[in-house]
């Protein structure tokens, strides 16, 4: 490195300094000053990086002033925080997966904000149990004798087979051995819950008598999976939970399935294809039945189990219960969420229920009022226009449905849609699309009616 730009480097200006000309900037109000200082180094080693690589002057502190505003505009005060999606997943993982009704919102504010009888019986006034205050509603609305709530589904799972299987075989058809994305894959599970996986069958084709002939003295569990992400289609066969259920009995042996989304609520009508709800998974007299509470059912991130009273009994006095507990907040949105099916508001209430069912041409609406919002100008900037499209379920739900959706394209490329997908990422509050053939699609069936205001708002301040 030359003398020359050592000395140049000299010219940045102190932490200090930095820090003295941004005192009482309005922009950076709440700005805690730990975070302001480490904004202010981070700023201060990109230009230091930039000057060195561009053989450039650093530059003025005034200049570098305004980049740690904007830096601090970027990051917001709070890293977790509401975005607009615009990807028309409604089941988006990396967004929080379902939005919750508000019913649940004002539950969980209610039982936020004071003590609650969480775990207090107040008839008896002695130590009550924290899944009270949903089982009777679980076991209303799926007719299964008993039900257990943990963290997830997977934590279900694992609770399940460690309790059930742990040190002893579980039968599997090699067709239902799923990964589900973030780590969750059957055999893993298997391995973690001490269990012992007997893979049965082909990947397309499994039979009754491969499950009869695999049960064994170290058989503890037939468990079935409900590929919720994919489909084997063509040349297949599987076991229904019903046979499986009769295979069961005869052997002596408890029969559990990972229903994974377990709607509570047949789709068809909307012209979803059939999906087994919970409540039928319940009738075919599977001894477990597990699911999750933020997929199709729309309410908080939760693993459901449901199934015979004597089996579920055991889940409930594993340890492991204790260690996957689910919390008030949940309890609070399930029951909420719950108290909707029951109420038969469900399909009005529940945001997953009513994204998913919207009729196209509501949607259509939604991306034409964006379009009207904008300018002209703007309009012609972005070469902005509503289109049809096909989005998915999302949530690893009806892998193979493709819902008819409308939003609206901009970009005029590939780079002018990389471009703007970018900024749009980088706004207060942050804009999700999609890119679809070189251009930037903001797919309306996701975007919520109280966010498009907002949404033309961003666009109209691109450049
Ligand atoms: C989604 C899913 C899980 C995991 O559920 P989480 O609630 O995300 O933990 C397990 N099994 C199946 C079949 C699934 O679809």
């Amino acid at each position: 490195m030359s003398a020359d730009r050592d000395a140049a480097l000299r010219g940045l200006p102190s932490v200090d300094h930095l820090l003295r000309a941004l005192a009482g900037r309005p922009e950076l109000q709440g700005v805690p000053r730990a975070r302001l200082t480490a904004l202010v180094r981070e700023t201060l080693d990109a230009e230091r990086r930039r000057a060195r690589e561009g053989h450039a002057a650093p530059a003025a502190a005034d200049a570098l002033a305004v980049r740690v505003v904007e830096r601090a505009r970027r990051t917001g005060l709070f890293s977790l925080r509401p975005v607009i999606n615009a990807t028309g997943v409604v089941l988006h993982t990396n967004l929080g997966r379902a939005l919750v009704s508000p019913l649940a919102i004002e539950r969980l504010q209610a039982v936020a904000a004071a003590y609650s009888n969480l775990e207090l019986d107040l008839a008896t006034k002695e130590r009550g149990s924290r899944y009270s205050h949903v089982e009777a509603l679980l076991g209303r609305l799926t007719g299964a004798e008993d039900a257990l709530v943990v963290n997830n589904n997977a934590a279900a799972v694992l609770l399940a087979l460690e309790t059930l299987a742990h040190g002893r075989e579980v039968v599997v058809s090699r067709g239902e051995l799923i990964e589900i994305g973030g780590e969750f894959r059957i055999p893993d599970i298997m391995v973690r819950s001490g269990a012992v996986l007997r893979e049965i069958g082909t990947t397309n084709r499994t039979h009754l008598r491969d499950y009869a002939d695999a049960i064994g003295p170290s058989t503890a569990l037939l468990l079935k999976v409900h590929t919720s992400n994919y489909r084997v289609v063509g040349f297949t066969a599987e076991v229904s939970s019903r046979e499986l259920v009769e295979l069961g009995r005869e052997r002596g042996i408890p029969v559990m399935e990972d229903l994974g989304s377990g709607s509570l609520v047949d789709l068809r009508p909307w012209g979803f294809p059939y999906e087994p709800t919970v409540p039928e998974a319940v009738a075919a007299g599977l001894d477990l039945v597990s699911f999750s509470g933020d997929k199709l059912l729309g309410g908080p991130q939760a693993g459901i189990v449901v199934g015979r009273h004597a089996v579920v009994g055991r889940l409930k006095k594993n340890p492991w219960n204790r260690a996957l507990r689910i919390d008030k907040f949940t309890i609070a949105a399930l029951e909420a969420t719950l108290y909707a099916y029951e109420s038969g508001a469900a399909l009005e209430t529940i945001p997953t229920l009513r994204l998913l069912t919207e009729p196209l041409a509501a949607v259509r609406g939604r991306a034409k009022g964006l379009l009207r919002r904008l300018t002209p100008a703007c309009r012609e900037r972005l070469g902005a226009r509503v289109v049809d499209d096909r989005a998915q379920v999302g949530g690893g739900a009806l892998p193979t449905v493709e819902l008819p959706t409308a939003g609206l394209v901009v970009g005029r490329d590939a780079q002018a849609a990389m471009r703007l997908d970018a900024r749009l990422r980088e706004g207060d509050p942050p804009v999700i699309g999609r890119i679809v053939d070189d251009q930037l699609l903001l797919d309306c069936r996701t975007v919520l009616a109280s966010q498009i205001g907002g949404l033309a708002k961003a666009l109209e301040a691109l450049q």
